[in-house]
């Protein structure tokens, strides 16, 4: 199928990165979000990291121009139907992805793949939702999306070998270097990542170390680029403690359960760079 218009739904910091990186590769692209506010707070963010690209000399100042022309966004999927091309970015939540999958599966055109960022959850569930499961497909971007080059790419039980082929060409037209990985909890990227930040955030939990210590620590003896608490902080808490639950309810091994630390945040409302404040304040 000629891909040329693509939805993406989710203005969030996975969304608005996955509008941008379709809109500077050439595609039409409509981002959607529930409410006014979020899509305009996601495009305030394209235009920016846009312009700061311009500026630094990484794309022209007219490639800025023709990619937010080429971005449109709208608060629901009434437009779904000339789409060519899904890619989902909503919260990570099991009922409320199915609930879209089931919306788009009834608005898309036959044989459009549904693409969805989801870091945990079943592909196979999801893709069960809809009448498609052949075009349902795990496209999980990382982030910061217009500048980490890997997309790994996920197989639902159902998942056709043509949409996982359209699904790898379309990654590497994005500039993205495509690798595949089963359905099974948290897939690699995060099968591996979050038990690494539950283990940083009971340390702090059990007071092993100060926040700074077991991220300098981190950084410097093991050459991350960023300490285990600040990456946490960057994905946002409610993502890393949904992503948890995925991992010790779809594993069944206590050693993926969630540091009650890092409930308690989520609790609170501390979830990270997003709201200002996690593991540290951000102004
Ligand atoms: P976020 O909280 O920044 O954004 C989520 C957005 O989804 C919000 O703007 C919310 O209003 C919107 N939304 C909720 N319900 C919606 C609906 N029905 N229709 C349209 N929009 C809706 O979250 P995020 O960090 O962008 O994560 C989004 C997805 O990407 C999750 O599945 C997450 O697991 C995955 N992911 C996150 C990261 C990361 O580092 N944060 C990395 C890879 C994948």
């Amino acid at each position: 199928m000629d891909i040329k218009h693509v939805g993406v739904i989710g203005a969030g910091q996975m969304g608005n990165g996955i509008a941008q990186t379709f809109a500077l590769s050439g595609f039409r692209v409509t981002m959607v979000d529930v409410k006014p506010e979020f899509v305009q707070k996601g495009l305030a963010t394209v235009q920016a990291s846009l312009g700061k690209f311009a500026e630094k000399g990484k794309i022209k100042e007219a490639d800025k121009v023709a990619a937010l022309e080429r971005l449109g966004t709208a608060t629901d999927t009434s437009s779904a139907g000339s789409w060519d091309f899904a890619v989902e970015a909503v919260v990570e939540n099991e009922k409320l992805k199915k609930d879209l999958f089931r919306d788009l599966d009834a608005k898309c055109r036959p044989g459009v793949i549904l693409a969805t960022n989801t870091s945990s959850i079943s592909i196979t569930e999801i893709a069960a939702a809809t009448k498609r499961p052949d075009c349902v497909i795990g496209m999980h971007f990382m982030n910061p999306v217009p500048l980490m080059p890997l997309v790994e790419v996920i197989r639902g039980h159902a998942t056709s070998d043509a949409t996982c082929a359209a699904t790898v060409e379309l990654a590497k037209k994005l500039g993205k270097t495509p690798l595949e990985a089963n359905d099974y909890p948290g897939f690699v990227a995060n099968r591996i990542l979050m038990p690494m930040i539950n283990e940083a955030v009971f340390a702090l939990w059990e007071g092993v170390a100060s926040r700074e210590s077991i991220d300098g620590i981190m950084k410097l003896g093991m050459n991350h680029p960023m300490g285990p608490l600040t990456l946490a902080d960057f994905i946002g808490l409610d993502t890393c403690l949904a992503i948890l639950e995925v991992l010790h309810r779809g594993l069944g091994d206590d050693k993926y359960r969630p540091c009650p630390l890092l409930r308690k945040m989520v609790a609170a409302g501390h979830l990270g760079k997003k709201t200002g404040r996690g593991f540290y304040t951000y102004g």
